[in-house]
């Protein structure tokens, strides 16, 4: 590809960095771009600036919001007495779309993967720690999916419960879920026979 104005070539850097996008789409989508009106190119570079000035992490779940706490945390009519743990952000986002859920999260930020590098420091143990010290909370349900890792984590959580907070009862989901299989790519009618259906463990 012969030598692009810097301007161009800084955005098709910038996008080329996305995940699934290389080096042409890249270019195809730095040309669109550059063919929208202004304003309409500013508004993109502004949405992307907002991204980092005006979302928070909720200082209760540890999700994604725009306002702390996020408006699940700050809905007094949710049920404070049940806590579904997530590994990430999307998979609340999965089960707020069901709408039978009407308790709390947590959001973890990851599952345990020590050969990624991702440990018990990594994750959001301390605030779930924080969050079943409460003494508002009697259920943790784990809503982490199938994986490995997400075994890992349910032990590791199962473990602190048992330890650090042996009244509150633990649960997960009902193993209707796929072996493999991440929360995020349930479909709504089998996440909900899940929660229905939920187990002690
Ligand atoms: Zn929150």
């Amino acid at each position: 590809m012969s030598k692009l104005p810097l301007p161009l070539q800084q955005l098709v850097d910038q996008l080329s960095a996305l995940p699934g996008i290389g080096p042409k789409s890249a270019l195809r989508m730095a040309m669109t771009i550059l063919k929208w009106p202004q304003e309409k190119a500013g508004n993109l570079g502004r949405c992307i600036l907002d991204l980092r000035e005006k979302l928070c992490i909720c200082s209760g779940c540890a999700g994604l919001a725009d306002s702390d706490p996020c408006e699940i945390c700050a809905d007094p009519l949710r049920d404070d007495s049940k806590l579904c743990v997530v590994s990430e952000w999307d998979s609340l986002l999965v089960m707020e779309e069901s709408g039978f859920f009407r308790g709390r999260y947590l959001i973890l930020g990851g599952l345990l993967s020590p050969l990624d590098g991702i440990d018990s420091c990594s994750l959001e143990f301390d605030r779930l720690r924080k969050k079943l010290g409460n003494g508002r909370v009697q259920e943790v349900i784990l809503a982490l999916g199938t994986t490995l890792e997400a075994e890992t984590t349910g032990s590791y959580i199962k473990n602190m419960v048992a330890r650090e907070f042996s009244g509150l009862t633990l649960t997960r989901l009902a193993q209707g879920i796929p072996l493999g299989s991440d929360l995020k790519f349930m479909d709504k009618e089998t996440l909900k026979q899940s929660m229905r259906y939920r187990q002690s463990i």
